[in-house]
């Protein structure tokens, strides 16, 4: 294992009893920081009065106004924010309230958002055209560079969403073992894809949807579901469906449910399990890969699964997805072989040169020790501005992910995750946006930095936080 539970990086069940330094938020120190960010110097009242008419006319034009559901702002309350522009930390919205951001794009903008370097690529790359539905040099360049960065990926196959990646993964792991069941765990989020709609988190669990109407028996009847970190009840699955189970799929560190970090026995437990009965293990690294660890939550626990997911970060801010894994196994992937899969704008050259300019930024030495430093100082003052205002918090981070409950903890799965008081996640929330802080809005989120959040916005962070939380 290259870390545990109590290893660095992890604070994974600090309750408000936690010990944390009082430095981040003395008071001196926050007048000082406050002063020198420009979010806060705003002198207009924050108002969301153009994003209210903008989304009043989107809820005519699109259904809940949104393209994606969690955007809605449903379990925080309010209005939800329509943005205008992102640069570097921060994010600004069409009426001109600017914010430090930690949702990323869910994930995309781990070396900030309109990176300099990044669209001079994409300008010149778009001069050359933006999609020929053919091979494309840069295909191999990304390619290479998944290849040699994440540990179970020999092969890779780019699709154009982590909905997609998984989707197929699903269908290759069948297709290779011959069989048809699968395990997946409560809380963790695989896409929309109709297999993977059983005990859902992230906007399935923001809106309390159990299911989905519209999915139909038959494509979730071998879906198995058991809890996060419970390693007896994996063990119980696959005796009770001896020979049956073609794989296990899980988020190496949950985001969708909040954040929740995989207990050691647990991931150790999975590996040993999938080889003993013949199955495949997936990593679902959408989240993950290229943001725990250049080589994903792969490298950074020591752990090899047979195929793995990605997205996101990949893409640099573009839409992108892939699978990848052994090569035995991807050479079943068509044309190399008889499982179908297909995709129109796939390993398209936008996307494909956003995704390799943010990898070569990533590769380069003190990115994920940074990153890691950040996040560390972010939610441990969070914690700490909650124990001293009084509020039962528990909360962790691995590198550029994070995320925190109100509830003592620790948190394992998703039954301890819903503890949580989402009420107050909603107050805290808008709170924290009208003081310039833009947080996933969803308790069932996690939230990620980037290399462009500096010491500061951290600090401007951890002073609004603490403002908020004392009039909850
Ligand atoms: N897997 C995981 C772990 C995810 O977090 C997500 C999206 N948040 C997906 C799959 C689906 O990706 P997409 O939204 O790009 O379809």
């Amino acid at each position: 294992m290259a870390a545990t539970l109590t290893g660095s990086g992890i604070a994974l069940g600090f309750s408000c009893s936690a010990k944390f330094s009082k430095r981040a938020s003395s008071s001196s120190n926050r007048r000082c920081i406050k002063m020198s960010v420009s979010v806060e110097e705003k002198t207009k009242k924050f108002t969301l009065q153009k994003s209210e008419e903008a989304f009043n006319a989107a809820k005519n034009l699109m259904p809940g106004g949104v393209n994606s559901p969690v955007r809605a702002f449903k379990s925080v309350g309010g209005q939800p924010v329509v943005m205008d522009s992102a640069k570097g930390s921060r994010i600004r919205d069409i009426d001109g309230n600017e914010y430090i951001d930690y949702v990323g794009s869910w994930g995309p903008a781990i070396i900030g958002h309109a990176d300099d370097e990044v669209l001079a690529a994409l300008a010149e790359t778009m001069k050359k055209g933006t999609s020929f539905g053919a091979p494309c040099l840069l295909e191999n360049v990304l390619a290479e560079m998944v290849i040699s960065a994440v540990p179970s990926i020999e092969m890779v196959r780019f699709v154009n969403s982590g909905t997609e990646a998984c989707m197929g993964v699903l269908r290759l792991a069948r297709a290779f073992t011959g069989k048809q069941k699968f395990i997946k765990f409560e809380g963790c989020y695989h896409g929309h894809a109709n297999s993977f709609l059983v005990k859902a988190g992230s906007g399935v669990a923001t809106l309390g949807l159990p299911d989905s109407p519209g999915v139909p028996k038959a494509a979730t009847s071998d879906t198995l579901t058991a809890p996060y970190n419970d390693i007896a009840a994996v063990e119980k699955l696959f005796e009770a469906n001896k020979g049956e189970i073609a794989a296990i799929i899980l988020e190496p560190v949950v985001g969708n449910s909040g954040f929740i970090t995989p207990k050691p026995e647990f991931i150790e437990g999975i590996r040993r399990i999938t080889k003993d009965n013949g199955a495949l293990l997936i990593f679902d690294e959408v989240m993950t890969g290229f943001r725990l660890a250049y080589g994903g939550a792969q490298e950074y626990f020591g752990i090899t699964p047979d195929l793995t997911t990605l997205g996101k970060i990949i893409g640099g801010g573009l839409p992108v997805g892939a699978y990848g894994g052994r090569r035995d196994i991807m050479e079943m992937v068509a044309p190399a072989g008889p499982m179908y899969q297909a995709g129109t704008l796939s390993g398209n050259p936008l996307a494909m040169t956003a995704g390799i300019h943010t990898l070569k930024r990533l590769s380069q030495p003190g990115t994920y020790e940074y990153l890691d430093k950040i996040t560390k100082e972010l939610t441990n003052g969070i914690l700490e501005a909650g124990k001293k205002t009084g509020h039962a918090m528990c909360g962790g981070y691995i590198s550029g992910m994070f995320g925190f409950f109100f509830t003592e903890g620790p948190v394992y799965d998703f039954s301890d995750a819903k503890k949580s008081d989402t009420e107050k996640f909603g107050k805290f929330f808008r709170g924290m946006l009208e003081e310039g802080v833009y947080l996933a809005p969803s308790q069932f989120e996690a939230g990620f930095t980037s290399l462009t959040h500096t010491s500061e916005d951290i600090q401007f962070t951890i002073a609004a936080a603490e403002k908020v939380l004392s009039r909850l």
